[in-house]
């Protein structure tokens, strides 16, 4: 059978008998305890256990096998390890591979919660992080060390949207030392847009509070290993007691089914939406990784396979308090909050000062206004660009 299209790929992964029992969707199976009818079922199942086969609830149940098998096929790897939410994903995925007095190389444009763990975790076992700027590309080779265990990527950055160079940064790399374990929060991608495997990156994260679960009313993490970080991913989360629910990876799974659809419109009305803004005369710069003002656009468009509803973009002048305020607390349809990847439109401001404070790289934006990072979500376009029309009348005075 020749290879499907992901598309229609997306709407079979995980949907075998075994795990939908004759329904289109896979069962919702809820247990602690799996019953064995033998001693020697027992052994068997001790033995197999990375095989998704019950063993104990926390190694999951059939509607987490079912999943796991999708998003490993999602990411193209060798396993998938689930995780309760995008957050433990990363931090667990780095614990498995770092041990006392190792270095790691964070981008210095990821999520900020990422590098908090480095700082105020990782730090405690004598790991010592160097955060480096995201257009670094092939120079990364200067700042990687004999104990340097882990490099971790995030493309485009969060907030400030720079496209990193893979393909470079990950041959110099693999020219110090293949041993080093290259991961990357794909968060943005969704696993739709990139491929991180396929790039010889180990270990794709993912939130998948975002995207693919895709309504706002759920919270997990996963992360796909290749062949040679499976077992040992796999083996550290479950003894770091790592476990999600199966009515959470059961809306996960489902979330899969219209991903791809919800992406093409995030993708289409975001541009339509980034391009308004940046012929807006209070409009500085449009940080959306398929435009040209993007830094690293040129990296998108070789690597990516499109867009989605996620980018930032800055003012030429810093807004007040009260214009700040005022701009933000008015909007209908876009609201304040954190997270991104539902269907609904969401908005969060910066002022330069605190773009400063999260960036120590010398590429970072030279903002000379107030930065605004917008999800754009599923509403009609016409009536999302009226809500920000009204919200520039606001501070135009
Ligand atoms: C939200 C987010 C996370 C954390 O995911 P949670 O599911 O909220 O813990 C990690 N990385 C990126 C890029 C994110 O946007």
């Amino acid at each position: 059978m020749t290879q499907k299209k992901q598309e229609t790929s997306l709407l079979l992964l995980g949907r075998a008998k075994k795990y939908s029992q004759g329904a289109v969707n896979p069962i919702i199976q809820r247990t602690s305890s799996v019953i064995f009818d033998s001693v020697k079922q027992k052994r068997e199942a001790s033995s197999k256990r990375a095989e998704g086969e019950l063993f104990y609830g926390r190694r999951g149940t059939v509607t987490h096998f079912a999943l796991q098998e999708a998003l490993t096929e999602l990411e193209q790897g060798a396993g998938c390890v689930l995780f309760p939410s995008g957050a433990a994903a990363i931090t667990q995925s780095i614990m498995a591979f770092v041990k006392q007095g190792d270095h790691i190389l964070v981008t210095g444009s990821a999520y900020d919660p990422t590098q908090n763990f480095c700082d105020q975790i990782l730090r405690k076992f004598a790991i010592t992080t160097t955060y480096f700027d995201p257009l670094i590309g092939k120079e990364i080779a200067q700042l990687l060390k004999p104990e340097t265990s882990i490099v971790f990527l995030e493309s485009p950055g969060s907030v400030t949207m720079e496209v990193q160079d893979l393909r470079s940064i990950v041959s110099a790399i693999r020219e110090y030392n293949s041993e080093i374990i290259i991961m990357i929060d794909n968060t943005w991608s969704a696993g739709l847009l990139l491929k991180p495997l396929t790039l010889d990156i180990d270990i794709s994260i993912q939130s998948a509070t975002k995207y693919i679960i895709g309504h706002s009313d759920g919270m997990l993490g996963f992360a796909v290993a290749n062949q040679r970080c499976w077992d040992i991913l796999r083996e550290n989360a479950y003894l770091l007691g790592q476990c999600t629910d199966p009515d959470t990876a059961y809306m996960t799974a489902r979330g899969l089914r219209t991903l791809p659809v919800r992406m093409k419109q995030h993708e289409q009305s975001a541009l339509e939406v980034a391009r308004w803004l940046k012929q807006h005369p209070l409009v500085d710069n449009v940080y959306h990784p398929a435009l040209p003002s993007c830094p690293g656009h040129e990296y998108f468009q070789r690597d990516f396979t499109g867009s989605n509803g996620l980018f930032s973009f800055s003012l030429k002048k810093i807004l007040t308090t009260e214009e700040f305020a005022s701009f933000l607390d008015n909007f209908s349809l876009f609201k304040m909050a954190f997270s991104w990847g539902g269907f609904e439109s969401l908005i969060l401001g910066y002022q330069p000062k605190d773009i400063k404070a999260m960036r120590q790289y010398s590429s970072q934006p030279e903002l000379t206004g107030t930065l605004f990072r917008l999800h754009v979500g599923l509403e009609n376009v016409d009536d999302l660009i009226d809500d920000l029309n009204q919200g520039f009348l606001r501070i135009s005075s």
